[in-house]
């Protein structure tokens, strides 16, 4: 049902500060869930059911949906569009404060969910900084996001390198703001994240890792050598010597490094 007419008839307004765009266009709804090659044998998550356009979809294929939204203003759009469903499950609360491991009490998990976009990169951070990660996720994020996830080294960001050290992502679907309500002021798409067993390149702890690629992106502008010195407290001398010691050119930026060299470089610094 067109999400529109559905908010009128119970007297509400699509907030803008929790991210509502809600997906109306049936075939796009039906697209996203057969991208997301979910079978009946599938737990599916979906963050922000919103009015329960996706969930329904969803539901039709797995064999379980658990869906967690924060607008509890939903949910009486939600009980009496999936309340009769068994297995589909309501959650209302903060995705950011739901230990998801607990509450879908199991290992084998897929994520689908047109997320709401002032959170994109806490989301991905809170399920894949985690021990329990998802085998796959299909998100509708900001298109200016979804080429971040994708993007290749000369042009690679704090995002780029964190999530693709546990997950591979291809752009699936393009979308035209037409296709939600209301239309968001920036184009979509849907991009597919793959989740690796364990991430792709070797380091001596996850935590290193991110410490160095952090103070890595922490100064845009800077040669390596500075960020990661300023950023890992170390004079600029050392740090140059460190970065060389990993095979890498200290003057280059951070956005020219590939994944692997920056495992090399954690090894460096931890190993
Ligand atoms: N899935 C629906 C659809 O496709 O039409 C709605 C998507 S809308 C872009 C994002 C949804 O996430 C909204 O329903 C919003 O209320 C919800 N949301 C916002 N912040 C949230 C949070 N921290 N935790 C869970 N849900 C949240």
């Amino acid at each position: 049902m067109n999400p529109k007419l559905l908010l009128e008839q119970y007297g509400l307004d699509a907030k803008k500060s929790l991210g509502q765009n809600f997906l109306h266009d049936p075939n796009v709804l039906e697209k996203i869930v057969s991208l997301s090659d979910v079978t009946a044998q599938d737990t599916v998550l979906e963050i922000g059911p919103g009015t329960g356009a996706l969930t329904e979809v969803l539901a039709r294929h797995a064999g379980r949906v658990v869906a967690v939204e924060l607008d509890t203003r939903l949910e009486p759009i939600l009980r009496a569009r999936l309340g009769e469903m068994s297995h589909v499950s309501l959650h209302f609360g903060d995705i950011l404060r739901t230990n998801v491991r607990a509450l879908l009490d199991t290992e084998r998990f897929l994520v689908v969910a047109n997320v709401p976009y002032y959170i994109t990169s806490a989301i991905l951070r809170h399920l894949l900084e985690n021990d329990t990660r998802p085998q796959r996720l299909i998100l509708t994020v900001q298109l200016e996001v979804a080429q971040r996830l994708v993007a290749k080294p000369n042009d690679m960001s704090l995002l780029s390198v964190s999530t693709q050290f546990y997950a591979t992502s291809r752009i699936v679907m393009r979308l035209n703001p037409a296709v939600f309500y209301p239309r968001p002021d920036v184009t979509s798409a849907v991009v597919r994240m793959d989740v690796h067993p364990r991430p792709l390149v070797e380091v001596p702890s996850e935590t290193a890792f991110f410490s160095v690629v952090r103070a890595g992106f922490s100064q845009k502008r800077k040669q390596l050598k500075n960020a990661v010195g300023d950023g890992l407290h170390m004079a600029t001398d050392e740090a140059a010597v460190m970065i060389e010691r990993a095979g890498i050119d200290p003057r280059r930026r951070a956005e020219t490094l590939t994944l692997e060299e920056w495992a090399a470089l954690t090894r460096a610094y931890a190993g």
